[in-house]
C-alpha cells in the first residue's frame, strides 16, 4: 500500500546554524513520538550535508530543487548527483514558486525528474492551479495537463518512484487552506488521471500529498480523507512543535 508522508519545505529560510538546530529539534522530537508516516525535511542546498550529520535514519532528507543538466558549465546550479552525494534521498520538483519566479516549464521538469531518478532521489513533484483557474472551473484540467505534460513520458517503473504533491497556488503561504473536500476531490481526480495512463495498481500505490497552509489545526481533517496521503508543509515546518503537530495528525 502507498506510504503516508509528511515533508517539510523550508524554502529560503534559516541560516546554516538555525537550520541545523531546527533539524536537531525535529530529529529529537521524532525519537519520542508515535508516528504513522514517513517524515522528511527538504532544506536549502547549503544545509544538506551538515543536516545529514545530525539526523537519524528515521528522518528523511531532501533538497528543494536540482538542476536540469547533469554537470558542467552551469554556474550557480546544483545537480541531482551533488544532492544525492550529501545523503539526501528526496527532491522537491516543480514547486509553484519555481514555476512562477524561475520560469520552470514541463520541458525543464522532465529533465529534472529524469536526473533525480537516475541518482536515486525520490521526486516530490508539485502540481496545482492558481486562483483564477479554481474560480473559472478549469482546475481539474489544469492539474491533469501538468501531470501529462511533465510525467507521462515516464515508464511505469519510473512513475511508480514518484511522490506527487497537490498544492493549490492560492493556498500556499496565504493562510487559506483548501477544504478537506476540495483536497479530496482533486486527489481522487489525480489518482484517476494516473490510473488512466499507468493502471489502477500504480495509481493506488502513488502517495499524493496536500500542500498549502497546512497546520496542526487542519491537518487531521485533511489527512482523514481517503486520497490524501500526507502533506508538504511550508511555513509550519519552520517550527519543530508545529511540524510535529502535523506529523502526528494521522
Ligand atoms: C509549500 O510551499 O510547499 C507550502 C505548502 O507552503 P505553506 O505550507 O507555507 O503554505
Amino acid at each position: 500500500m502507498r506510504k503516508k508522508i509528511v515533508a517539510g519545505n523550508w524554502k529560503m529560510n534559516t541560516t546554516l546554524q538555525e537550520g541545523v538546530g531546527l533539524a536537531k529539534d525535529v530529529n529529537e522530537a521524532l525519537k519520542h513520538a508515535e508516528v504513522e508516516c514517513d517524515v522528511v525535511i527538504c532544506v536549502p542546498f547549503t544545509h544538506l550535508a551538515p543536516v545529514n550529520e545530525v539526523i537519524d535514519s528515521k528522518l528523511g532528507l531532501g533538497a528543494e530543487n536540482c538542476a536540469d543538466h547533469k554537470s558542467g558549465a552551469y554556474t550557480g546550479e546544483v545537480s541531482a548527483s551533488m544532492v544525492a552525494s550529501t545523503g539526501a534521498t528526496y527532491v522537491i520538483l516543480g514547486h509553484s514558486e519555481r514555476r512562477q519566479y524561475y520560469g520552470e516549464t514541463a520541458e525543464t521538469l522532465k529533465e529534472k525528474v529524469a536526473l533525480a531518478l537516475d541518482n536515486n532521489l525520490t521526486p516530490i513533484f508539485c502540481i496545482g492551479e492558481v486562483l483564477e483557474q479554481r474560480e473559472n472551473g478549469s482546475y481539474l484540467d489544469v492539474v491533469k495537463s501538468q501531470i501529462e505534460d511533465a510525467l507521462f513520458g515516464l515508464s511505469a517503473a519510473e512513475f511508480s518512484k514518484l511522490v506527487l504533491a497537490y498544492e493549490p497556488v492560492w493556498a500556499i503561504g496565504t493562510g487559506k487552506t483548501a477544504t478537506d473536500d476540495q483536497a479530496q476531490e482533486m486527489h481522487a481526480h489525480i489518482r484517476s488521471v494516473i490510473a488512466g495512463k499507468y493502471g489502477k495498481e500504480i495509481a493506488d500505490n502513488t502517495s499524493i500529498l496536500y500542500g498549502g497552509s497546512c497546520k496542526p489545526s487542519n491537518a487531521r481533517a485533511l489527512f482523514a480523507k481517503p486520497d490524501v496521503d500526507g502533506g508538504l508543509i511550508g511555513g509550519a515546518s519552520l517550527d519543530a512543535e508545529s511540524f510535529m503537530g502535523i506529523v502526528t495528525a494521522f
